[in-house]
């Protein structure tokens, strides 16, 4: 039997995850076809409900619908209660579990690709939306001593440190503006700002000026790989990481949920590298 797995959201079109999933399926020998479930709002619970067939592994999950599906599933795992989102759906002899790979995708990639420990450091999130939810989280539980969020919308980032503080030993706060003390050890952004697109793609995120000459100052905006804040946090002297090692990261832990098998992750930042490599040189015809 073939399986079957897939990504749900609006838009999808342009997801890198149909790629660099497919490509791990091909390379662990897995007879598997990994879809772009373009979904409506009215065929949400249809598209989860459908996720129980018994050739389904399960589905990634995008935006909107990260915290929609939650009352369409079975049973919450990791972090994802407290976060209060799911980017993994995995069938499981037809009962649906949901988890978050966003925030230990982050982490892993801090890990792996930047040789960077969260334990101890004092951190500074730029941002307060769903995606920095979620490596709140993760920050929180790998130990970061102290999280300072700061955010466009203020009660936005008031509400998150409130939420992370009480799964936190260190201390979480929010800033009432952007911060001018070169305090911080790890500077994330995680605004849509610089996303090719998004709002503002020319723009580069507050946060810099918070860098320690020390800090890593990590983008995780990966579309274009190489991001205005990046570029900045570069001419500063700084050492950065982009977007695409959480991508890869929290779609190798999603890959390993569906199928058990331990993810290629060379293979899979290949495939994302040609792909947006192809993407770029398109735009640029
Ligand atoms: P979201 O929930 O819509 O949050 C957007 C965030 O950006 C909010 O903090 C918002 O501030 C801020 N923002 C948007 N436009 C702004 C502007 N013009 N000026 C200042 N702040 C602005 O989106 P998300 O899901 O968190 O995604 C955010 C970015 O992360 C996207 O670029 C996405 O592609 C990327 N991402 C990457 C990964 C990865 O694996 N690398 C995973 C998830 C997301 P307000 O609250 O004030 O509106």
């Amino acid at each position: 039997m073939k399986h079957l797995a897939g990504i749900i959201g609006s838009p999808v079109a342009h997801s890198l995850s149909p790629v660099f999933q497919q490509a791990a399926f091909g390379a662990c020998g897995l007879d598997a076809e990994y879809q772009r479930w373009e979904t409506t709002p009215a065929v949400l619970p249809a598209r989860v409900a459908s996720l129980r067939e018994a050739r389904c592994l399960g589905a990634n999950v995008t935006i909107p619908y990260k915290e929609q599906v939650i009352p369409l599933i079975d049973e919450l795992g990791g972090q994802s209660a407290r976060v209060g989102a799911v980017n993994t759906i995995v069938n499981r002899g037809g009962r649906l579990f949901g988890f978050n790979t966003d925030g230990p995708g982050f982490i892993a990639a801090l890990r792996d690709e930047a040789s960077f420990d969260v334990a101890g450091t004092d951190v500074l999130l730029s941002g307060a939306g769903g995606a920095a939810r979620g490596i709140a989280f993760a920050l929180a539980e790998a130990g970061a001593a102290r999280i300072a969020i700061w955010n466009r919308t203020a009660s936005r980032a008031a509400r998150l440190a409130a939420d992370v503080a009480g799964e936190a030993r260190g201390e979480v706060v929010s800033l009432p503006a952007p911060p001018s003390e070169a305090r911080y050890d790890l500077v994330v952004q995680t605004t849509s700002i610089g996303m090719e697109g998004g709002p503002d793609p020319t723009g580069v995120a507050a946060g810099l000026d918070g860098a320690r000459q020390s800090a890593l100052a990590v983008d995780i905006v990966y579309a274009p790989e190489d991001t205005p804040f990046l570029q900045a946090a570069r001419r500063r002297g700084l050492r950065t990481l982009g977007g695409l090692p959480m991508l890869i990261h929290q779609g190798a832990l999603a890959f390993e949920l569906f199928t058990g098998v331990h993810a290629p992750l060379e293979v899979m930042f290949d495939a994302a590298r040609q792909e947006l490599a192809r993407r770029s040189a398109g735009a640029a015809r």
